[in-house]
């Protein structure tokens, strides 16, 4: 079985700003990032992506637009030598439907865990919200809370 960590988005990867990220031009990559992301790769974990993008149905963005940011996040981060087997995101917010991919709840890393077929159990998640770590422990993930926008290189030297 693979091993992987589960990575939130806003706040882990790139600059939570206090608001939606409704362009590419307002996504920033969070210092140490890259080479995060490098190290956890070489040290045999697949990466994927899981975010809650509520602001789709706001209606402040598409989801055209959520998973234009998404491929060119990804884009960047192929160009940085660093591979996403996947992402998810749910489009969904709380104020307008109950939806059980939302984070906190563990649809989207349970599709992960399955696509993938990885142990839950040698796995992490990290986030920067209380939802995030609630919704990696459901799913059986070891899950680390950092503080938004921290240096993820920090955090993973000391995960591994
Ligand atoms: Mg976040």
């Amino acid at each position: 079985m693979n091993k992987a960590v589960f990575l939130d988005r806003d706040g882990v990867i790139n600059k939570e700003i206090g608001d939606y990220i409704k362009s590419w031009e307002a996504f920033e990559f969070n210092p140490g990032c890259f080479e995060a992301l490098r190290k956890l790769q070489s040290d045999g974990y697949l990466l994927i992506v899981v975010t809650n993008q509520g602001g789709v149905e706001k209606g402040l963005y598409t989801e055209e637009i959520a998973e234009d940011i998404l491929d060119k996040m990804c884009a960047r981060l192929k160009a940085e030598g660093i591979d996403i087997s996947e992402y998810y995101y749910s489009p969904h917010h709380s104020d307008f439907s109950a939806s059980l991919d939302r984070k906190p709840d563990s649809i989207m890393m349970e599709k992960g865990l399955a696509r993938f077929n990885i142990d839950s159990s040698k796995s992490y998640l990290i986030g920067d919200s209380e939802r995030d770590i609630i919704a990696g422990e459901k799913a059986g993930l070891m899950s680390i809370k950092i503080d938004s926008n921290q240096n993820l290189l920090d955090i993973v030297e000391q995960m591994l």
